[in-house]
């Protein structure tokens, strides 16, 4: 078999191709930036390596904890493991606590919204009934705006304001108004119906970077491989519907008869678009909308830190905090807003000094900080609206040894880190097979 190319080294990309090296399948992975890890990746700034945007994982992540662990890595050198806790703060209203307890799924959901803090008994019920309805909801049923759901089984303002909201925007990074039912639905039922720890939340230790992409790299450096950062693909090269090659931005050709194409669904869609074969797939990409993640990094004094590694927030435009202390910086805090909003309007200046004046208005006892960091990532995620489902492309194409990878293909998990791990490990099984 001639080398398998891989054009992109985000998770999907770098997932492929180590499974792909895994097997002793020959590999040339192509990166059009200067680092690996495309949305995930480490930046340095404040003097410190951070993420491009904080992320979270949770136990569900069945692949990507299956990847770090071809590459030798163990979980609890990389991630703190905790019982999924929500502890949402409100400056004017209510403060609200999820916790699930050491019981089977889904009994743990059920009793952590039974003992939910600062919901009624009424919006308890309300919760539970939802769960259940979601549960129950066929999967074929046509897909409606999360609000519509919430609506017709009679959620009220608070508890929609409260838990579904804010679990739809971190989940789907969508607002509930659009977000896509079918989608909400199956990520709960990865999260809450088989296994208690699936709904653990995995808190990463290190910087993005040292967590996948650079032993990764390593990996499939050691066993075949071969990685070239700053080579971006314009062109497949197809003949009778047959992958034949790649072209580079240099002129070069490469030959191969298989090519994971590991993009963003954007890049993807250029590179597929004036082929006749693929011409319908890149139509449907051409459909999917984008939706923007902000995170605010502040530095306070190295003795503040926060009661929980990661708190909520109601009520503000700040979403999340979590606290920087895990990854060895005390005193960062990283602040997450999801979505579109307000926050678009202001400056950076504006954006850290409004998100410090929240923090101050929860945290009245701790000093201002010391300096802020904005990073908007424009096109953070697929913004994942009622019917994208029907948009989303499987592995496979019509075309012949050329094989689709990337958060937006079809995995059942929202434009998550771990659709893209499994994208890319379905890629290289597929091509393993063959
Ligand atoms: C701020 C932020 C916060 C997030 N938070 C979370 C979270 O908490 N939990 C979670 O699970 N997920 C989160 N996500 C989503 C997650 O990061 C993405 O789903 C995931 O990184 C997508 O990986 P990918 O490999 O599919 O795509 P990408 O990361 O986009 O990788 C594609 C790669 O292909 C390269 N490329 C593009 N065109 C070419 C070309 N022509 N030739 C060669 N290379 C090319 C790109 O440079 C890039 O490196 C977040 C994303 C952002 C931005």
């Amino acid at each position: 078999m001639s080398r398998v190319i891989v054009v992109g080294g985000g998770w999907a990309g770098l997932a492929a191709a180590v499974e792909l090296c895994c097997h002793h399948i020959p590999v040339l992975l192509l990166e059009s930036a200067k680092q690996l890890g495309g949305r995930a990746r480490s930046v340095s700034i404040l003097d410190v390596q951070v993420d491009n945007g904080q992320h979270l994982m949770i136990g569900a992540y069945r692949d990507m904890l299956y990847l770090l662990n071809t590459l030798g890595i163990k979980e609890e050198d990389v991630f703190q493991r905790q019982a999924l806790e929500l502890i949402m703060k409100s400056p004017v209203n209510t403060n609200f606590c999820l916790k699930t307890p050491n019981l089977p799924a889904p009994i743990h959901l059920l009793w952590a919204l039974t003992s939910a803090i600062g919901l009624s008994v009424k919006e308890r019920w309300q919760a539970i009934r939802m769960s259940i309805q979601l549960a129950l909801m066929p999967p074929v049923e046509n897909d409606k705006p999360l609000s519509e759901l919430l609506k017709r089984t009679g959620q009220s303002e608070q508890i929609i304001k409260k838990l579904w909201e804010p679990l739809c925007l971190s989940m789907l990074n969508t607002p509930i108004d659009m977000a896509s039912s079918i989608v909400f639905k199956q990520v709960l039922q990865e999260v809450f119906s088989h296994h208690r720890h699936d709904s653990d939340l995995l808190i990463p230790r290190t910087d993005l970077g040292t967590l996948l992409p650079e032993p990764a790299h390593t990996y499939i450096n050691q066993n075949g491989g071969e990685i070239r950062i700053n080579h971006r693909v314009t062109e497949l090269q197809i003949e009778k519907d047959r992958v034949t090659g790649i072209k580079l931005a240099s002129g070069e050709s490469i030959m191969t008869n298989h090519i994971v194409l590991a993009t963003s669904d954007s890049a993807c869609q250029r590179l597929l678009a004036p082929h006749p074969a693929l011409a319908s797939i890149a139509a449907k990409l051409a459909q999917f909308k984008h939706a923007p993640i902000c995170t605010v990094y502040l530095r306070y004094r190295p003795d503040i830190q926060l009661e929980s590694p990661m708190i909520g927030l109601l009520d503000t435009t700040a979403q999340w905090i979590f606290d920087r202390r895990i990854t060895g910086n005390p005193g960062l805090m990283a602040v997450v807003i999801s979505s579109v909003g307000p926050h678009m309007n202001l400056d950076n200046d504006e954006l850290i000094e409004h998100v410090a004046n929240e923090i101050a208005s929860l945290y009245p006892h701790w000093p201002a900080p010391q300096e802020g960091h904005v990073i908007r990532e424009k096109r953070a995620t697929l913004l994942c609206q009622a019917g994208i489902n029907a948009l989303r492309p499987e592995h496979t194409t019509p075309v012949k040894g050329c094989w689709l990878a990337g958060d937006y293909t079809a995995t059942g998990f929202p434009s998550v880190l771990e659709g893209a791990v499994r994208s890319g490990l379905n890629c290289a099984r597929l091509i393993k097979n063959r």
